[in-house]
């Protein structure tokens, strides 16, 4: 038997000493020395710092100081800070509701005395002199210093010798150190932090602005490669940047999310920030993003995790739902307009458009939200009206070949390509899209081909990719990716609004299909039907696709039909549209879109760049991979050595 539960040696029951229920409670809050960085910086913040250093030895198990220039404590209440629950920053019931401090628990300096040797030393701004309180001791003496805060920990854990033993080598506990004053550095760029390791400077970021401290912490490349946030509605405010796809890692390593100005790990607000990436990176890949939650602080509590790094929304679908639309939006904007607005891209750093970024209107944590999206040249609505699109095209279907059903001459016009084997319906060909007058205005009327984001076509390479002349350098566009998302993009919103036009083929095209594939057809002629296919057992073992979505007219009527019922076979035909749109909707638009080796005119050529600048996310394919690139004139300078 177990002698602790035996009655004879049964202990009577008793309160746990002050100093154990300290030990217990460090055992959730201090997991290791970067926690003590966490909770001391916290309070320098809480207490108005301007500046905050720190400094580390052994990789903070030796030493951790932590300096502040904040307001002070009174020496007569240095012993009552060390005080398990003793905190300024709440009095009742209410204040807890409302908190708008970084924490107050008012457990930090207890758990972490009870676990190392503490000295704390502070000065407000009348004191005559500082104080110096001993953890241990108890032993309060004056002593010299400016108003603020010192937090002196040694030798953590010294006295529970089995956390001592959990802990990493020095080098991984300074990377966490080093992680938790980013964490901080990250949502006030006001405030100026220093980090010291073994009497050495290894980190400083000075006061600054928001985007300068992004920068400044995440390298300049962060802020080439991401888009700003800006997002408000009811009680709820998203700010920040998120990263491009292209930028995104194959660890999760870089994602920031604040709620309130608080550094938290949170699965709502996790989850909303991937999903809102699902359109436009596939696979693992993790985006990189720093996003600023500003929540009225009665719907969230802060207080429910120890180290006070998970939160609980009051309503965590609103929330998630700001964040997704917020990043959402940020990310459908092309980015095209952003180089149409001189905001330097990713490849474009020609010293004109760095130059024009105006300072400070980027972003910011807690930014004004008024302003208007600051990587968008034109505003959203006019994207999605086609009112800017630059060119003059109204009607991007009139230069894109479509299939006319019964007309089945030729197109009269040579500017037109003939149909190639790689991409057409055989018994299907080409009607007249446009007449060349009207191709003529893609390319004169109503547009100055120098301010067309993505520039003037001229030329196609190897049937893959478009050249075009912009006023950064040189595009290059893979042509079948570009297509294939805007395809996709026009298919979900026809879907959404339940009109997905179908034409007619003039002539069937008929193919051997298995009898899985019959099958489908017959389970599903509603889907086919919503989908703009229109497909008809021809014989037992023959299917005949009759009519194809308007906006595939161009693509292989039996190659989109094929792929369509292999995705219907998988699913469920009365739920395959809510549950796997997308994807269904993927696939076709890759069947529709241009294939390789297709010669395109360049009045073609411009109208497809003119609808890549029309479309939302129109940067990747449905593949997330990038669908153009910029060639910046300094960087073919620098091919040539150019001013060298
Ligand atoms: P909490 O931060 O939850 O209140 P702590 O144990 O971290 O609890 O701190 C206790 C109290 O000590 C704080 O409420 C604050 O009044 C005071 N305090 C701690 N650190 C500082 C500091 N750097 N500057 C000013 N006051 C501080
Ligand atoms: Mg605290």
């Amino acid at each position: 038997m177990n002698p602790v539960f035996s009655p004879a040696t049964r202990r009577p029951i008793r309160e746990l000493p002050d100093e154990l229920i300290s030990q217990i409670a460090a055992g959730e809050v201090i997991e290791r020395p970067a926690a003590v960085v966490r909770e001391l910086v916290d309070n320098a913040l809480d207490a108005g710092a301007t500046q905050v250093t720190v400094r580390l030895a052994a990789g903070g198990v030796r030493l951790i100081a932590v300096e502040d220039d904040g307001a002070g404590i009174p020496s007569a209440e240095l012993p009552v800070a060390l005080k398990r629950h003793a905190t300024s920053k709440i009095g009742n019931l209410r204040d807890l509701e409302s908190v708008g401090t970084m924490g107050f628990r008012g457990e930090a300096l207890a758990a972490i005395n009870s676990v190392a040797e503490l000295a704390l030393l502070s000065r407000t701004a009348d004191a005559a002199t500082a104080a110096m309180l001993d953890g241990r001791t108890g032993e309060l003496r004056p002593a010299a210093r400016a108003t603020g805060t010192t937090v002196e920990v040694k030798e953590l854990f010294f006295a529970t010798p089995a956390r001592r033993k959990f802990l990493k080598t020095d080098a991984t506990e300074l990377a966490h150190c080093i992680e938790a004053v980013r964490r901080h550095a990250l949502a006030r760029p006001e405030v100026g932090f220093a980090i010291w390791h073994e009497g050495k400077l290894i980190e400083q970021w000075r006061a600054t602005s928001p985007e300068q401290r992004l920068a400044d912490v995440l390298g300049e490349d962060f802020l080439a490669q991401s888009i700003a946030v800006a997002h408000g509605s009811g009680a709820l405010r998203v700010s920040g940047r998120v990263g491009l796809p292209d930028a995104a890692r194959s660890r999760a390593d870089q994602q920031f999310a604040y709620v309130n100005g608080r550094f938290v790990r949170d699965k709502v607000l996790t989850h909303a920030a991937r999903s809102a990436y699902e359109d436009v990176l596939h696979g693992q890949r993790q985006p990189v993003y720093v996003l600023y939650l500003e929540i009225d602080p009665t719907r969230v509590d802060v207080n429910v995790h120890p180290t006070k790094i998970e939160v609980r929304f009051r309503d965590s679908r609103e929330v998630h739902q700001a964040v997704r639309h917020a990043v959402e939006n940020a990310l459908a904007v092309p980015r095209s307009q952003a180089l149409a607005a001189q905001v330097p891209v990713e490849g474009a750093q020609d010293p004109q458009s760095a130059a024009a970024v105006p300072p400070g209107t980027l972003f910011g944590p807690f930014s004004d939200l008024k302003q208007p999206h600051p990587s968008a040249g034109w505003p959203q609505h006019a994207i999605n009206s086609g009112l800017h699109r630059g060119s003059g095209v109204s009607d991007f279907e009139a230069l894109w070949p479509q299939r006319h059903a019964g007309d089945g001459s030729p197109a009269p016009d040579n500017a037109l390509p003939a149909p190639d084997a790689a991409g057409w319906a055989p018994g299907a060909p080409d009607a007249p899209a446009a007449d060349a007058g009207q191709r003529a205005d893609s390319r004169t009327a109503g547009a100055d081909p120098s301010i067309w984001p993505l520039g003037r076509a001229i030329a196609q390479l190897h049937g893959v990719y478009i050249l075009a002349e912009n006023a950064q350098g040189l595009i290059v566009v893979d042509m079948h990716a570009a297509h294939e998302r805007i395809l996709y993009e026009r298919l979900k919103q026809q879907l959404d609004e339940a009109r997905i036009g179908s034409q007619p083929l003039l002539i069937p095209a008929t193919f051997g299909a298995t009898p899985q594939e019959v099958a489908t057809v017959e389970a599903s002629t509603d889907v086919l039907q919503t989908l703009g296919l229109e497909i008809t057992p021809f014989s037992p073992r023959t299917l005949a696709v009759r009519a194809v979505p308007t906006t595939l007219a161009q693509g292989d009527a039996v190659e989109l039909a094929r792929s369509v019922l292999a995705e219907l076979a998988q699913h469920d035909a009365s739920t395959v549209i809510q549950r796997a749109r997308n994807e269904l909707l993927g696939t076709m638009a890759c069947h529709g879109a241009v294939r390789a080796n297709r010669r395109l005119t360049l009045p073609e050529m411009d109208a497809l760049l003119r609808q890549m600048e029309a479309t939302e996310r129109s940067d990747q394919c449905n593949h997330g991979r990038p669908t153009w690139r910029q060639l910046s004139m300094r960087e073919l300078d620098g091919l040539f050595l150019r001013g060298r």
